[in-house]
């Protein structure tokens, strides 16, 4: 990957940094104190006592690991209360968990789709879709980020008889922006297509409750597939499907990721679990996480630092191009701030962004001091001048 080797040449690699502490709203890196704003830990719940203290008692009581597939050894009572208790709170009939969101969306999508079907997929879907259709072996056809007319021409050239499912990200991981899914639902029951949203960064994050994009829309019920993972505001790992028992029952029987693959272990599933009741009895995480991301678009606007138009904790910084980024990111990392940048390939070359991404338990104190520093760096390496920083 060159980009990478030149980058390590430089001396700018800013990948695989070690942390010395848990994942918080400040981490140690390098022995040095610095505040994570690149992580999806949106409401602050790893280091959760309550939620270590559940984890701790999972495994305490069920041991390690479960060895095996749901669908044989693998399920233990702990993973039918996590899906319970999900199904319930995102209003769907059944749920169903596999062992991390990546798997989730293979298992789902290629368990429901087959060769005579078509997908439907916004360009900026996260990578687990892309190699979920691959696998699936039916028809891909994309249509232009968040263009809802895109949409509706590639819907429209579908032959009538074939299957079609669209699945979009409910917030796109990059850009932090939210799906049209008033639009996408419209244009669905038009086409009579199926809808799977990718709820990775809305659960938690989206909606009075957090039960995400659906719920942001007062669309519950048009949504076919609900999916998302335990590693970002759930404070664990695994992935699950919400939708009607019919298709879950189906999806549980034929899907090779589920099937053929280790069930969530004790720990993860118990912090996931712990993790879904906090939310729903702290409600006030969710408003504190968007009042957060709003007051660094503020203070972002404020000090002139270009950022894309994002409404969720997801805040794209631009530095348009490769090794500016990675000159910016390593300023900003000895001022102790950890973003992450997303460089070509990754984006169109020249479009660069840092991701920059926060939590419903980040201080004023720690916002400042982050604010500060970008105000810095940013003033010291204008677009022209990259070269002459190093
Ligand atoms: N979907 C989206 C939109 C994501 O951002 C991610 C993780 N980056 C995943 C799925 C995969 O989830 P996990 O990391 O739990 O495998």
């Amino acid at each position: 990957f060159v980009p990478a080797r030149e980058a390590q040449k430089a001396g700018l690699y800013p990948y695989f940094h070690a942390l010395e502490t848990g994942q918080d709203t400040e981490v140690l890196i390098g022995g040095k104190k610095t505040i994570m704003i690149g992580s999806n830990n949106y409401l602050g719940l790893t280091s959760d006592p309550r939620v270590v203290g559940a984890a701790i008692e999972a495994l305490e009581k069920y041991g390690s690991g479960c060895s095996g597939s749901r669908y044989l050894n693998g399920t233990l009572v702990l993973h039918h209360e996590l899906e319970n208790e999900l199904g319930r709170f995102l209003g769907k009939e059944a749920c169903l968990t596999f062992s991390t969101g990546f798997i989730s969306n293979l298992g789902i999508i290629s368990a429901i789709c087959g060769r005579n079907d078509y997908v439907v997929c916004d360009k900026e879907n996260h990578a687990s879709i892309y190699d979920a259709i691959r696998l699936s072996y039916a028809t891909m056809v994309r249509y232009e980020h968040d263009d809802m007319q895109d949409l509706e021409e590639v819907l429209k050239n579908i032959p009538e008889d074939k299957g079609k499912l669209i699945v979009t990200d409910g917030v796109f991981s990059m850009g932090g922006d939210i799906c049209n899914l008033p639009e996408i639902v419209r244009l669905a029951k038009k086409y009579n297509a199926r809808v799977m949203v990718d709820d990775a960064h809305a659960i938690g994050v989206l909606g009075a409750n957090g039960r995400g994009t659906a719920e942001h829309f007062g669309l519950e019920k048009e949504v076919d597939i609900i999916m998302g993972t335990f590693s970002k505001s759930l404070a664990s790992l695994g992935g699950y499907m919400a939708a009607s028992e019919n298709v879950v029952h189906y999806v549980k029987h034929v899907s090779r990721p589920f099937i053929f693959s280790a069930s969530i272990p004790p720990a993860n599933a118990a912090s996931a679990l712990k993790s879904l009741r906090i939310l729903q009895e702290e409600p006030e995480r969710v408003q504190n996480l968007m009042r957060i991301a709003n007051y660094m678009r503020d203070g972002f606007k404020r000090l002139n630092i270009p950022i894309g138009a994002s409404e969720t904790p997801i805040i794209p910084v631009f530095t348009y191009e490769n090794e500016r980024t990675f000159i910016i990111t390593r300023l900003l990392l000895e001022r102790g701030v950890f973003i992450n940048p997303v460089v070509a390939p990754a984006v169109p070359a020249g479009q660069c962004i840092l991701r920059t991404s926060y939590t419903a338990t980040h201080t004023e104190e720690q916002m400042n001091r982050a604010l500060d520093a970008f105000h810095e760096v940013f003033s010291s390496v204008p677009a022209h001048d990259a070269q002459t920083i190093v």
